[in-house]
């Protein structure tokens, strides 16, 4: 409930009444006004790609076609543009197929950390040298059901974010504990951190801490909102840690069953 108050007051100064008015904020005005906010974003979303193409497109169409120098960098840059403008409607669908809880999850039994090894290998085979991998995974071997390529999406979105924003000579940290009968992990950077009072906004849709510097990075600002919704799915939760100008921290949960010493491959 939201309560605003004018007041009614005379040039003199003399205040002649209060008016009080209630506003009752029920969850479907709720729904209604997220609904809004999204489309918004959405349009201006799509919008900042499509004006840039267009001008570009301008200049290549008023002759920059012609100039060896300019027009393939014109070029570029609207393939650029054009392959955000497919990404961001891939997430969109994505998240509009979980939002109608249309996503089948195609489950496999899978080993944690051999499966959270290989995705790691993959990037520190990728990765830039200036940036260090640690990896604290247990030797015990803890068995899953997940729907594998959903769960690659997941740690992929959250360690490119983390390489992202590590610092020449970081350390990104990945972790892998038993808390509470979950599987815990933890995966830590030493980057630019976000400010406190938005840690928990960044699993937002289009939520992001630096607007600019995140298209300039080709970013969606759906990605963590996807893994939100895919650790949910699979009954899990997803936070993060972070300090200002220290770093860091995303942590997942996933329920998982004890091993039990059976032949597994
Ligand atoms: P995107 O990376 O496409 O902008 P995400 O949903 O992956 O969207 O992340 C949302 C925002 O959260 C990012 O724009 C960034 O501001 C912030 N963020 C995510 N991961 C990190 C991190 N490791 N360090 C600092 N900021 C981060």
């Amino acid at each position: 409930l939201r309560t605003s108050f004018s007041v009614i007051q005379k040039e003199t100064g003399f205040v002649n009444g209060v008016i009080a008015v209630l506003h009752d904020n029920t969850e479907q005005e709720k729904i209604d006004v997220e609904r809004r906010e999204f489309v918004a974003n959405v349009s201006h979303e799509l919008r900042t790609p499509l004006t840039t193409m267009r001008s570009y497109l301008e200049a290549l169409a008023d002759g920059a076609w012609e100039d060896p120098n300019l027009a393939p960098n014109f070029l570029n840059v609207t393939q650029t543009e054009t392959e955000r403008m497919i990404r961001l409607v891939n997430d969109l669908l994505k998240l509009s197929k979980m939002d109608a809880a249309e996503t089948e999850l195609n489950k496999e039994m899978v080993e944690f950390g051999r499966f959270f090894n290989r995705i790691i290998d993959r990037f520190e085979m990728s990765k830039s040298q200036k940036v260090r991998f640690e990896r604290y995974l247990p030797k015990e071997q803890y068995f899953v059901e997940i729907d594998p390529d959903k769960l690659t999406q997941v740690i992929d979105n959250i360690v490119s974010n983390a390489l992202k924003y590590s610092p020449e000579g970081g350390k990104v940290r990945f972790d892998m504990t038993v808390e509470d009968g979950f599987l815990l992990i933890r995966i830590s950077d030493q980057g630019m951190g976000i400010p406190k009072e938005n840690v928990d906004r960044i699993f937002d849709r289009f939520y992001r801490v630096d607007r600019a510097r995140s298209r300039a990075m080709g970013g969606t600002g759906l990605g963590l909102a996807i893994s939100k919704e895919m650790i949910n799915t699979h009954g899990g939760a997803i936070w993060a840690e972070s300090e200002f100008g220290k770093g860091t921290s995303i942590f997942f949960t996933l329920p998982f069953e004890e091993d039990d010493g059976g032949e597994w491959e």
